[in-house]
Parts: structure tokens; C-alpha cells; sequence
């Protein structure tokens, strides 16, 4: 079995296994000593490896249960130099498009320096074999002994000399086996929605280099599933071209609004007591007798949900938003979430999406606590059965309708006021920009949305997105044919 569902099944579990006593005739010292011994790391400054890999994406899964979505790595070279430290790894990606048709040519790029030493970069150096050894003993690594699907194994903790943003020192756990080899190393690293996240390398088949060993497959995981692997075909250590190596790799395309300064909420009234919360990702507020229902409550970030709601409460004033419903769990829909909880406010969302919410949000989140984390608010999640969630009184009615048929995630769902015949969705017909105009590819999802719309009878005169389309603008069930051709 392997290290990480044995590890996997312990956490799911709950079960504490502790266990200093065996381990009483030994020091941490002597421990880190045979282990850097056996794995042949003295004299080891820098390393340099490559082989055939993949990575996981997370938050992007298609179902909320389900794996992080893969992308292969090809031509994988990873630099790591201890000393700085510092490490800097690329790859090629081939991925075919949503629409189809030839795969395009991508790159995939981790950096880590001095200049930034976040732990969610810095790990990579010293969640390897080697660099966990050098962190123990640079670190003064306390030991203990665990014992895993009947093997004893070496347990060494310590912390890097950076600090999270609670203050909360950083952790760092790795397993030495009987051949005093690092099999598995975990640590914990802030992360949106999922509060303090487990990140678990695992580490076999190791290979002898003239008395260097390395593991020929290295797997980590976040929060349980893949979101690295690698096959390595081979290592080097202290590698010539090292500095060459160890420069910043060109800025990923941007994704969502530029960074910095908090992001401004303006809204437009659609109809009467419906206004939507225009941004980079925009929400619908819908207002009924008592209360108010916002469409996508908690996107992009923590400051977007709170912009959202102030705005909300401007155009709506003196009523409580009751209800926050999200279009889908992807996380660059979600992230802002923990802003909601703290509101007070109700998620609604289909049943398949509810269990993981509900665990994501009771989570430790001690290394930089979010709204919840600051609050202690517990998250209500409205997990709804069926395909249909309706919002009525005698002024409005607002019906949330779960898509069928959409690859891109289980649970997606759409808003429909059918006395304003005003629609709103996310991710499922995207313009393109103005610079490279109709005719648009014939998007699958695009076909899905058509295809929903047309089975559920509705007919919308006005249809909102919630990515700002480019020029910014509703759009109708006409422009949503023309860009399929019909
Ligand atoms: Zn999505």
C-alpha cells in the first residue's frame, strides 16, 4: 500500500499516533547523521534533475470530490540550490483546447529565491529528500518514531526560519525508513477555502548515483490528491549550469484582474430591486420582501466578497442577505467564500457540492486565518436535492436551475427570473475578445447552455455572465446561436 493512502486513511480517521519512547536510545542528530550517510548528501550543494512528470491543478476538478485535473509535464528539468537557496523548475505542456482541434504548445514554470520566500514556493526545496535532510540539520529537527502499515519509521520535525502570516511557525515532517532513506516528507502551507493545507511528498524506487541516491518516482499531494508527479530519469549534483538556471521565468499569462488595491464593486440596476455587482467577475443581487439572494456571493478572493456585499447593502439597504448561491465550486468562483460565512449568510448550492464545502470550511486555518478563522463562524451550507432551487414570494420569484451534461463541473448551476427574463451563468459562453472577433469556435459548453436552456423552456431576453465579457455587455439567447452558427 502506499505511503499516502496509508497516511490518507490515518488522517481520515483522526488517528494521533505518537510514539517517542522506541526511539529513547537515539538522537535526532545520529538519526539526521545515518540518514545523510545512506542517502550520500554530503558535499551536496545543488542538484539538478529531469524526467517525465505531471501536474494537478487545484480547485479546478470536475467534481468537487473528485482529483485535481492533469496536465502533463514534458521535458521536466528541475534546479534546486541549497546554499541560497533557491530552485527553478520548467517543463513543456501539450494541451488540446476546449474546443478542440490541435494541441498548443504551454509552459509550465515554478521559482523560488531569496528575494520571496514563501513557504508555498520554498517547499519545493525542502520537501525533497535531500533538502529535508539539510533542513534538519540546520534546523535543530526533534525525533520521534511512527510506525506505518507494520514498518517502523524515523519520524524528524522541524521548522524553516520563515514564519506564516499568524506568526505560527511552519512544520516540517519527514520518514526515514530502516534503509535510512526519506520516504515521505509533509508539510502545511496556507491556502483559499482549504485553511491550512497538507502537502505529502512521497518518495520510492530510489536509485544509487556513485553513492548519491535518488527516488526514481517522487508524488506530492494536496489535501490528499495528486498535484505533482514525476518520473526521474536522472539527477546531478552540484550541476555546472546551475546559475544560468536559477532566473525567473517570464510572468504566467494574467488570469482574473490585476493584483493589488482593493477591488472597487459599482453596480447597474437591471430591473427593479435586481442589480447586478459589476467587476472582473460580476454577482447578481436579487431582492425579495424580507430578504436579499446574491448570485455568486464569494468570487476571486475575500476583499471581492466583501466589495460585493457592501455594494449589495448600498443598492439594497436595510435588508439581510439571506442567501448566497454559487454558480459553481470552482475555486476562482469560491475563494472569497470564508468573507461570506462570516456575513452570516446561507451557501446554496446543489447537494454534490455541500460535503466538501462544509469540510473545507471546518478545517484548521491557524497559518493565516481567514474570515471564518477570524470570526469562528461556522459555515451553513444549503446542499439542495434535485436539479431545481426556487427563491419566491409574492414579489419575486428567482429559480436556480442545475445544468446537465457540462463537463466542466458537476453541480454548475444557473440563475433564471422569469418574470424580468434576466439569465445569469459562468462558464459556459465565453466571447472572445474584441480583437479576434466571431465567428467563435463551436465551444461544447456553449452548446450544453443552449441545449439547457432550450430543455428547461426558458427564454431570457437578457443573459449576464458572470466573467465580464469583452466588450462588457448582457448578451441574448440570439448572440449564443449566432456564435454556434444557427
Ligand atoms: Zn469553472
Amino acid at each position: 500500500m502506499s505511503f499516502r493512502i496509508v497516511r490518507l486513511a490515518w488522517m481520515a480517521a483522526l488517528l494521533v499516533v505518537a510514539g517517542a519512547q522506541s526511539a529513547a536510545a537515539q538522537t535526532a542528530e545520529a538519526v539526521i547523521a545515518a540518514s545523510a550517510k545512506a542517502m550520500g548528501i554530503e558535499g551536496l550543494n545543488s542538484i539538478k534533475m529531469w524526467g517525465s512528470g505531471a501536474s494537478f491543478q487545484v480547485g479546478q476538478n470536475n467534481n468537487a470530490e473528485g482529483p485535481w485535473p492533469r496536465t502533463n509535464l514534458n521535458d521536466f528539468n528541475r534546479w534546486i540550490d541549497f546554499t541560497q537557496p533557491a530552485t527553478r523548475t520548467s517543463a513543456v505542456t501539450w494541451a488540446v483546447p476546449v474546443t478542440g482541434g490541435a494541441a498548443a504548445q504551454g509552459a509550465f514554470n515554478q521559482f523560488a529565491s531569496p528575494a520571496n520566500t514563501a513557504w508555498g514556493q520554498h517547499l519545493e526545496i525542502w520537501t525533497t529528500p535531500w533538502g529535508f535532510l539539510k533542513g534538519a540539520q540546520a534546523n535543530g529537527a526533534t525525533l520521534a518514531t511512527e510506525t506505518f502499515d507494520g514498518t517502523d519509521y524515523k519520524v524528524l520535525t522541524w521548522s524553516p526560519p520563515q514564519k506564516s502570516p499568524s506568526g505560527e511557525p511552519y512544520k516540517v515532517v519527514g520518514y526515514i525508513g530502516d534503509d535510512n532513506l526519506v520516504h515521505w516528507v509533509e508539510t502545511w502551507v496556507e491556502a483559499p477555502i482549504l485553511g491550512d493545507l497538507h502537502v505529502g511528498t512521497e518518495f520510492s524506487n530510489y536509485r544509487d548515483l556513485g553513492g548519491l541516491k535518488f527516488p526514481s518516482t517522487i508524488i506530492q499531494s494536496r489535501a490528499g490528491s495528486p498535484t505533482f508527479e514525476v518520473q526521474l530519469l536522472g539527477v546531478q549534483a552540484n550541476p555546472a549550469d546551475l546559475a544560468d538556471r536559477l532566473v525567473a521565468p517570464p510572468p504566467p499569462p494574467a488570469f482574473g484582474p490585476p493584483p493589488g488595491g482593493t477591488p472597487q464593486a459599482a453596480s447597474e440596476q437591471l430591473a427593479p430591486g435586481v442589480w447586478r455587482i459589476r467587476g472582473a467577475y460580476n454577482a447578481l443581487a436579487v431582492e425579495f420582501s424580507d430578504y436579499v439572494v446574491l448570485f455568486e456571493p464569494g468570487p476571486q478572493n475575500e476583499d471581492r466578497a466583501r466589495a460585493i456585499i457592501a455594494e449589495t447593502k448600498r443598492v439594497i439597504p436595510g435588508k439581510p442577505i439571506r442567501y448566497g448561491v454559487i454558480s459553481h465550486h470552482h475555486f476562482d468562483h469560491t475563494s472569497g467564500l470564508p468573507a461570506v460565512v462570516a456575513e452570516g449568510i446561507t451557501i446554496v448550492t446543489p447537494e454534490v457540492n455541500k460535503a466538501f464545502f462544509e469540510r473545507a470550511f471546518s478545517a484548521p486555518r491557524t497559518l493565516a486565518p481567514d474570515a471564518i478563522g477570524q470570526s469562528g463562524k461556522q459555515a451553513v451550507i444549503e446542499g439542495f436535492p434535485g436539479d431545481k432551487r426556487v427563491f419566491e414570494d409574492a414579489t419575486r420569484r428567482f429559480e436556480i436551475h442545475v445544468i446537465q451534461g457540462l463537463p466542466h463541473a458537476d453541480g454548475l448551476v444557473i440563475g433564471y427570473l422569469p418574470k424580468e427574463r434576466i439569465l445569469v451563468y459562468a462558464d459556459m459562453f465565453n466571447l472572445p475578445p474584441a480583437d479576434n472577433p466571431v465567428p467563435n469556435p463551436p465551444v461544447f459548453g456553449t452548446q450544453v447552455f443552449l441545449a439547457n436552456i432550450e430543455r428547461l423552456g426558458l427564454q431570457p431576453e437578457r443573459i449576464m455572465s458572470i466573467h465580464s465579457l469583452n466588450p462588457d455587455r448582457l448578451t441574448s439567447v440570439g448572440d449564443i446561436k449566432a456564435s454556434l452558427g444557427r
